[in-house]
């Protein structure tokens, strides 16, 4: 069998899990949505469907301080119907699901916040009130009603939050919690909240209720837990009841990268590794396992029982169904580029995701087969074009793909040449795989030929973008590359200026940053200061970058932050990165010419030369759309026009792919 590890089955004692895969938790904002509920059934019902072993919802809070703001989901007796169209859907692709109890403590985003200490946390304007002891006791009490209303409502367990620096976590760590009541001080007092939830929990549902509690084993705070509590308290947990323990890493407000593209594949399962062999119940491994081959090698070098996946179960309902099939070529990888999951719920939208629109609009974007196969023609292999070429004929249209390159991808194949962006390839081999499928033609190194197109019923432009090039005197001197000149190979100086700090020109600071960088697990622990040895509280030390092979220049013209508008879950991760390499920002320039002595701008009144080797323009795109207007006369009303070609202002493949998907569900 394809992955022998992954898909072995575990027995809890009461129950036996089918395989090794946990679908992690993640909010998907429809939990509020009107309608939401049916939707989540859809959602989870597909994952159910796809195979997966145990599911975990998104987070659930057992009360009102508890909620992540205002009116967020939230278990009580009314509400338990609406939960049993989530766990019959399940149950009837004989799937199995959890429900997660979060109380976002500190975290809270509402003026009913409450936390062990009145400490204000840097992510929410809101400082927590003080629990009182019985307030403390009232709060058990209602995760423990949590957990008997989600009994109640089908769930074949709960999981209890305890990482990620929500409430549980609080209490455990000496940063949240300075009381001197026997919740507060010694390790005992600190665990006290914890290992009660989980006994009275235990105590009022059973043994044959599957119980997972997720342990925070490296907080990356300061003043976070030491090594020696974390067993401590994984061993209480494991005396007070729990079923499985799950691993958590990193509180919210840390500033080490945990699951964004650059952190390395399995990149964090060394600290489930430590803790095997120190308590007898199954330990989960978490973040950035993405492919099957990433998760059976943690499985079979002993790092863990199971592997909890996220994000990769929105990129594909059946990631698990297809890796048994041993067809993981067919996978639809997550890329963790968080764009359309976790940036929306920032965002207060509904998740779904770049590579996987469909995700969360089950109910809504519905591809159902033709009754009538039409002959399509789609100009343009990039992400617009793949999208709707492959959902056109998923549904049974005779699909032809034209490229004028000798290759797929567009603009993504760039984008995977950036370090830490490699998973971009991914989806590029996914689309490929999927061409083969179904049978796409795919004509490379297409020159436009109007009569080819002729016999075609509908003919979709996805010609893409061309890079802006800015007016600026000197904009013709060799000096100057545009950014597909760069990510395409040429040389580049060791002083460098970036016209534009869009999402493309911090790519190519990095790109030329940590051009010879290796991208090591030790090399990604030693950039942030995440402390492997685990000699420090937290596991988190001073970071200590390596140089910048060169001298870059980052520039804008505008006078907001720069990169204001990269992804509010990321963004700060490319600023942090940038900052490490000296890679020197400024904002509020105007260009005014490029020589042989470099660039020559004004700033803050001040007139500048910055000497440098080569000027890189980074300035944002224009449509490539001139075929669009010439078919148009042509053919008429058959033409489309979608992705980039449309509309190049704030091109992102999130749109590119969704447009190509919509087309493709309707033509
Ligand atoms: P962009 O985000 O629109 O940024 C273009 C940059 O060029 C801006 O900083 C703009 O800043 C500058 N600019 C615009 N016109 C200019 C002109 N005439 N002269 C000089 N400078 C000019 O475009 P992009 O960087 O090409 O990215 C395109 C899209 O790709 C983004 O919307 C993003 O969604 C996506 N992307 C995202 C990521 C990510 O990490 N999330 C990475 C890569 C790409 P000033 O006007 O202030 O100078
Ligand atoms: Fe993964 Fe990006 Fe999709 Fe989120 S949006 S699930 S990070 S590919």
């Amino acid at each position: 069998m394809a992955y022998p590890h992954l898909f072995a089955p575990l027995d809890l004692g009461f129950i036996t899990l089918p395989n090794r895969v946990l679908m992690g938790s993640m909010h998907l904002g429809l939990e509020e949505a009107k309608g939401g509920f049916e939707r989540l059934a859809a959602f989870y019902a597909a994952r159910a469907k796809g195979g997966v072993g145990l599911i975990v919802t998104g987070g659930i809070a057992p009360n009102r301080a508890g909620w992540v703001s205002p009116f967020s989901a939230r278990i009580k007796p009314s509400v338990v119907s609406k939960h049993r169209l989530i766990t019959e859907a399940v149950h009837q692709e004989g799937g199995l699901i959890c429900m997660q109890i979060l109380h976002t403590g500190r975290y809270a985003y509402h003026p009913f916040a409450v936390a062990p200490s009145a400490k204000k946390s840097p992510i929410s304007p809101f400082k927590p009130k003080k629990l009182s002891q019985k307030g403390i006791k009232n709060t058990i009490r209602d995760y423990v009603k949590a957990a008997a209303l989600a009994q109640k409502a089908g769930y074949d367990g709960v999981e209890i939050m305890g990482s990620e620096g929500y409430l549980i976590n609080e209490f455990v760590a000496p940063k949240t919690n300075d009381r001197q009541d026997e919740w507060g001080g010694s390790p005992e007092n600190r665990f006290r909240f914890p290992i009660e939830i989980v006994r009275q929990t235990r105590a009022q549902v059973g043994e044959k209720f599957i119980l997972i509690y997720r342990l925070s084993m490296l907080d990356l705070v300061e003043n976070g837990s030491t090594w020696e509590e974390v067993v401590l308290l994984a061993k209480a947990i494991e005396k007070a009841g729990a079923t499985i323990i799950n691993t958590g890493i990193g509180w919210h407000e840390s500033r080490v990268p945990t699951i964004a593209t650059l952190v390395p594949k399995g990149g964090f399962s060394w600290v489930t590794a430590r803790m095997k062999g120190e308590v007898n119940i199954p330990l989960v491994t978490t973040n950035r396992i993405n492919t099957p081959e990433v998760a059976e090698h943690i499985l079979s070098s002993g790092q863990a029982d199971m592997v909890s996946l996220a994000r990769p179960f929105l990129a594909d309902p059946d990631f698990c169904r297809k890796a048994m099939a041993n067809k993981a070529d067919e996978i639809n990888t997550c890329i963790a580029c968080n764009q359309a999951c976790l940036d929306r719920i920032f965002q207060r939208k509904p998740a779904t995701c770049l590579v996987n629109p469909k995700a969360a609009n089950e109910t809504i974007l519905v591809s159902k087969p033709v009754s009538l196969a039409q002959k399509i023609a789609v100009i343009g292999a990039g992400m617009a074009g793949l999208s709707m070429a492959v959902t056109a004929a998923e549904r049974g249209h005779e699909v032809h793909l034209f490229e004028k390159t000798d290759t797929i991808g567009g603009q993504f194949r760039m984008a995977a040449t950036v370090p830490g962006k490699e998973d971009f390839k991914e989806t590029i081999r996914y689309f490929s795989r999927q061409l083969d499928l179904l049978g796409v033609e795919v004509h490379f190194n297409w020159d436009t030929n109007e009569q080819e197109l002729e016999p075609f019923d509908q003919v979709v432009v996805a010609t893409g973008v061309k890079p802006r090039i800015p007016s600026i005197t000197g904009i013709d001197h060799p000096k100057v590359l545009t950014y597909p000149e760069v990510f395409n190979g040429a040389f580049v100086g060791k002083t460098v200026a970036i016209i534009g700090a869009g999402g493309i020109g911090f790519d190519m600071a990095a790109f030329l940053a940590e051009a010879d960088e290796e991208h090591s697990l030790e090399n990604f622990a030693k950039t942030w200061g995440i402390d492997r040895k685990y000699t420090v509280r937290g596991a988190l030390l001073q970071p200590k970058p390596s140089p910048s092979p060169r001298t870059i220049y980052l520039l804008q013209r505008s006078k907001g932050k720069m990169g204001g508008k990269l992804g509010k879950t990321t963004g700060w991760i490319h600023r942090r990165l940038l900052q490490f390499k000296g890679v020197k920002m400024q904002a509020n320039v105007t260009y005014e010419k490029i020589d042989d002595a470099g660039l020559h701008l004004e700033r803050k009144g001040k007139k500048e030369i910055l000497p440098v080797d080569n000027v890189v323009i980074c300035a944002g795109q224009l449509s490539e759309n001139t075929l669009y207007d010439q078919l148009k006369q042509a053919f008429g009303d058959q033409v489309h026009l979608i992705g980039g070609a449309k509309w190049a202002g704030e091109l992102d493949a999130e749109r590119a792919i969704r447009e190509g998907l919509e087309l493709g569900l309707k033509i």
